[in-house]
């Protein structure tokens, strides 16, 4: 629950760092500006900037070795990409997430040991499907209550 919020409130910018670190186990300021050269034009002080933001988070730790400080994740990635999906999911009114789901399947590509697991995972969530998907929205947000 508490590593939930954190990873929720981290921005695009900080997402890419923390890729990095995440890679890396342990990593330093100037190996981060370096590897994000490749993809950004980030200067070292705004890649220290988002470390030391993401430490305030409290997403990433930090250690002081002779004069340089080296940064290592405090929540596992694999968590925050949870923590992702079910953002994605929150925003969107329940009756629309089979089509996300479909979209995102559409605009993916897959292996054929993705698929098989995908497979069985439909088989498993019939068990447990709904004629009709209910509505989690206020009224204003989505047009499920002009339904008659
Ligand atoms: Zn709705």
């Amino acid at each position: 629950m508490s590593d939930k919020k954190k990873t929720s409130a981290i921005t695009d910018a900080e997402w890419e760092i923390m890729r990095v670190v995440w890679t890396k186990e342990e990593t330093t300021s100037k190996e981060v500006t370096e590897i994000l050269n490749e993809k950004t034009e980030w200067k070292s002080t705004t890649v220290k900037t988002l470390l030391s933001r993401l430490v305030e988070k409290e997403m990433l730790g930090t250690k002081r070795n002779g004069n340089k400080f080296t940064y290592f994740p405090l929540v596992e990635e694999r968590r925050s990409i949870e923590v992702l999906s079910e953002d994605l999911l929150r925003k969107i009114c329940s009756k629309k997430v089979g089509k996300v789901l479909e979209s995102i399947i559409t605009n993916s590509t897959l292996s054929f040991s993705d698929l098989d697991q995908l497979e069985s995972l439909l088989q498993e969530k019939r068990k447990t499907a709904v004629e009709v998907v209910p509505c989690n929205c206020i009224p204003g947000q989505c047009q499920c209550h002009h339904v008659h």
